[in-house]
């Protein structure tokens, strides 16, 4: 038994012994796995044998209902005491004799069907299957990165036609649309089989489909439903679930065993569907927030050192819009999974404290490669932040990026409204507005690029530039955090695009992006509360063994973008500049492992800490030791502490998007006797805290002389500095942040 309690037992027991028992049940995807192709999805002798058994069986109505024709059901199932429905409910046979459902004319299908068979041939993978009256078009084997394309021109085909003939509707199936008549649904088929069955009949109705639904929602009370879920995890009516058509087929043999009496223990029993919160019906989501990392909530698996603290700060920004709104956050659930494995994704319920609903999708191995590694991290972040010789590009890359996006969209898009709001975030992402445009998403949608925008001749280096560049003008709004980030987006999309640009404005195929220089914030509360006392006694802990020196923080992930070479560099030029530093300061250098798997970044940790190794060797002394190094990460409390006890928060980055540990280290500050903050010019932060000392982190000399300076800055000095930047940091927060980017994309439109 399958972890299956007593009373589920017990009541399945009594429904599989009632008499009479009908049972409806759905073909493909339910009693027959799906295949490649239609044609190869086919009932083998088991299952067949299986049916007619259960049709044979005395109280017992056994049907098939299936979107498929009659003469594939016929073919199968010729046995009269098999009950059929044939293509949703069109044709039904019953007692031996077919009859058709309703009035229909499938006459102007005829021309539908040519016009899609000629759009299939131009896709390879899409096949047409013409049923007496519907079209179906089966998209299975079109790869994944080249559904979109197909999707688009095909609903442009069928919105049309249904326009012009109101009495067929589209529906969306498992990679399969179909054009059928409106009036006919699986549903006809669950008063037929109640008055087949006789007197006081109990129902079982099993579908993996959305057009299972339809019967679904007319069983009765003591009617039982099943669904088979696929992959993705739809709301569904039903009240029980099973994972797959070998389950199903257990059940049913299971059902057989108990009306004839064997009494055999179940293998498997349908399980109760969990349905995500009644306040969060998943199909209507006003806000779909993306990003490639998932919030730290519930059902969310997996680390890798990534950027997930940054994530932790975008729910405290997002929370307030997501609660209010009903919104649903998409991303990796952090999980890998084997490359020959079908594609995982999964909805979680509403988490009461947040308001967030989490949806995700798993990453195959082949993904983490090409995708998240790959292009994300081996191609777009060195590029973006222009480190051009630490580029990596492959085709590979390019195809997986894009494919990712098809799954993050597939999973998207029947989750939100057409009208929802959408803010996807980051280079993981960019080309989310593109591939949702083609599924038909006419609502707002935004996105914030979290790391720099490069200049032309780096983003030229892109094969690909002009298609990105593209894909980004699907956006109604794309946010950045400086001016200048903005400007190199502007040159950029004029000179890859015949596109009309202005100050704020791209025109582009008709549209108009807005592009805004938008700054993120932190959550400044978190770095002033008081810490716990077991925090406290830990930092001042680490303090003593500092002694009398004073303290120069450095913390970041550990990334070649952050210079911290140059930083330990300069902190040892400043010991030879400026001797009467030494035993009086002290470097605490936090790296937070990041990406250790790539060997950039295992490289980048030798040399940092051959370095840390050399300047402790070269300078240290009994009592003193000049640079502590500490390859780990830190909570926000411990964080905060630290921040406060630094007379110098040495900031210095390559190149940073904005860097929010600027911030946090000016958040923590004690008013009446701050430190000072050591800031690198090229760090986004350094447009709106001008007000910190600012270095150039290439030019060790003039770095160690600002390091020097800022650690004999006299306290009104530091104290008027602080003031100003303190006043920044809490005006442009990261709440202020996410509502002025809602109000600025609502406002595009
Ligand atoms: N951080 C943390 N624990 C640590 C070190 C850093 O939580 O031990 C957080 C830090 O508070 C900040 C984030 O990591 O919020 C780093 O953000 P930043 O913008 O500085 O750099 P990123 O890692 O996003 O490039």
């Amino acid at each position: 038994m399958d972890g299956s309690n007593g009373s589920t037992t017990q009541h399945w027991l009594t429904l599989a012994r009632h008499t009479p028992l009908g049972i409806l049940c759905d073909l493909d995807g339910t009693l027959v796995p799906f295949a490649s192709t239609p044609e190869e999805a086919r009932p083998d002798a088991d299952l067949i044998a299986l049916v007619n058994m259960l049709a044979k069986q005395p109280g017992v109505t056994m049907s098939v209902v299936s979107g498929r024709p009659k003469s594939w059901l016929e073919a199968f199932f010729p046995s009269p005491s098999v009950f059929l429905v044939a293509e949703h409910g069109a044709a039904r046979r019953g007692m031996g004799a077919w009859e058709n459902v309703g009035e229909l004319d499938p006459t102007p299908l005829d021309a539908l069907a040519i016009t899609i068979e000629q759009l299939a041939l131009r896709h390879p993978g899409a096949l047409l299957e013409r049923k007496q009256t519907t079209v179906a078009l089966h998209y299975r084997n079109v790869p994944r990165g080249r559904r979109g394309e197909l999707l688009i021109e095909a609903y442009g085909i069928i919105d049309t036609f249904v326009a012009r003939n109101p009495s067929f509707e589209r529906l969306e199936g498992v990679l399969v649309t179909e054009i059928r008549p409106a009036s006919v649904k699986k549903s006809s088929a669950v008063p037929w089989i109640r008055d087949l069955a006789g007197a006081s009949p109990r129902l079982i109705a099993i579908g993996d489909d959305v057009t299972d639904e339809h019967m679904f929602r007319v069983a009765s009370a003591t009617d039982e439903s099943i669904v088979v879920r696929t992959a993705e995890r739809r709301r569904t009516a039903a009240r029980w679930e099973l994972d797959d058509s070998n389950e199903v087929r257990s059940v049913l043999r299971w059902i057989h065993g108990v009306r004839a009496g064997q009494t055999p223990l179940p293998v498997v029993l349908p399980r109760e569907v969990r349905q995500p919160a009644p306040s969060s019906v998943a199909a209507s989501h006003d806000l779909l927030v993306v990003s490639n990392r998932l919030p730290d909530l519930r059902h969310v698996e997996g680390d890798d050192g990534e950027r997930k603290r940054s994530v932790g700060g975008l729910v405290s920004a997002l929370e307030p819009a997501l609660r209010s709104r009903g919104g649903m956050w998409l991303g990796w659930s952090g999980k890998t999974v084997s490359s020959s494995e079908p594609i995982t994704t999964g909805i979680a319920e509403q988490d009461e404290s947040s308001g967030v609903q989490l949806a995700w999708v798993d990453y195959t191995e082949s993904w983490y490669r090409n995708y998240y590694a790959g292009f994300c991290n081996g191609t777009l972040w060195p590029l973006f932040h222009s480190f051009p010789t630490r580029v990596e590009m492959s085709d590979a890359g390019w195809s997986a990026y894009r494919e990712v996006h098809e799954a993050f969209a597939d999973l998207a898009a029947p989750h939100t409204s057409s009208r929802a709001t959408i803010w996807a975030h980051d280079y993981h992402l960019l080309l989310f507005a593109h591939v949702m445009r083609q599924r038909g998403h006419k609502g707002p949608m935004g996105h914030f690029l979290h790391i720099p925008f490069p200049a032309l001749d780096m983003f030229a280096m892109l094969p690909w530039a002009a298609q990105l560049m593209d894909a980004l003008l699907d956006f109604d709004l794309l946010g950045f955090h400086t001016p200048q980030h903005v400007a190199n987006f502007l040159s950029c999309a004029s000179a890859l695009l015949p596109a009309k640009v202005s100050d704020d404005v791209v025109k582009h195929r008709g549209r108009e992006t807005h592009v805004t220089a938008m700054p993120i914030g932190i959550v400044p509360d978190a770095f002033q509360e008081s810490p716990e006392p077991a925090v406290v006694e830990e930092i001042e802990g680490m303090m003593r063994t500092l002694g009398d020196a004073r303290l120069v923080l450095g913390v970041d992930r550990l990334d070649y973008t952050k210079g911290i070479p140059e930083r330990l560099q300069a902190f040892g030029r400043m010991l030879e500049m400026f001797p009467e530093w030494r035993g009086r300061v002290s470097l605490v250098q936090i790296s937070v492992p990041s990406r250790a798997d790539v060997p950039l970044y295992a490289e980048q940790r030798a040399m940092i800490e051959s370095i840390v190794g050399r300047l402790n060797g070269e300078f240290g002394e009994a009592t003193w030791v000049p640079v502590r190094y500490l390859y780990r990460s830190y909570g926000k409390q411990q964080l905060a502490q630290l921040y406060r006890s630094a007379a110098v928060g040495y900031v210095t980055p390559l190149r940073d998007g904005m860097n929010l540990v600027a911030k946090e280290y000016v958040a923590a500050q004690d008013p009446e006797d701050p430190g000072v903050l050591l800031l690198s010019q090229f760090a986004g932060a350094a447009v709106e805290m001008q007000d910190a000392v600012l270095t150039n982190p290439y030019h060790i000399d003039g770095m160690a002389r600002d390091l020097d300076r800022a650690l004999r800055m006299q306290r009104d000095e530091r104290k008027a500095r602080h003031t100003k930047l303190l006043a920044t940091v809490q005006r442009s927060n990261a709440v202020t942040w996410a509502e002025s980017f809602l109000d600025a994309l609502a406002a595009c439109r």
